[in-house]
């Protein structure tokens, strides 16, 4: 199989990934500041900072997906299916780069 798209593919997403991480910390860091003395204010802080917070855990969980694909490329395991072994469909491939479960298991 043809893993060098895949490789492009994941290193730009990557990059892309890290990018936004670190907008996201920056972003967090400037929110943190000196405490808003109007209540209100700060409920509305806090609430962004959740949300941050997550989306910061959806991104990173991503770009760990991100970075065990691209070692799978690295060890020549990269589109074999972590369940039973088939080679995963390059349709599903192209789809999601990162998954490591071919249709068939996903199904069960
Ligand atoms: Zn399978």
């Amino acid at each position: 199989m043809d893993t060098a798209k895949y490789q492009k593919l994941l290193n730009d997403k990557k990059e892309d990934l890290i990018k936004r991480v670190e907008n996201i910390q920056n972003d967090k860091t400037r929110k943190e500041g000196p405490l808003d003395p109007d209540f209100e204010e700060q409920a509305n802080m806090l609430q962004n900072n959740e949300v941050i917070d997550h989306l910061d855990e959806i991104e990173r969980k991503e770009l760990e997906d991100v970075v065990y694909a691209l070692n799978r490329i690295e060890n020549n395991t990269f589109g074999i299916c972590a369940e039973c072994g088939n080679q995963i469909s390059e349709k599903r491939l192209d789809a999601l780069p990162t998954t490591t479960i071919c249709l068939n298991c996903l199904d069960q």
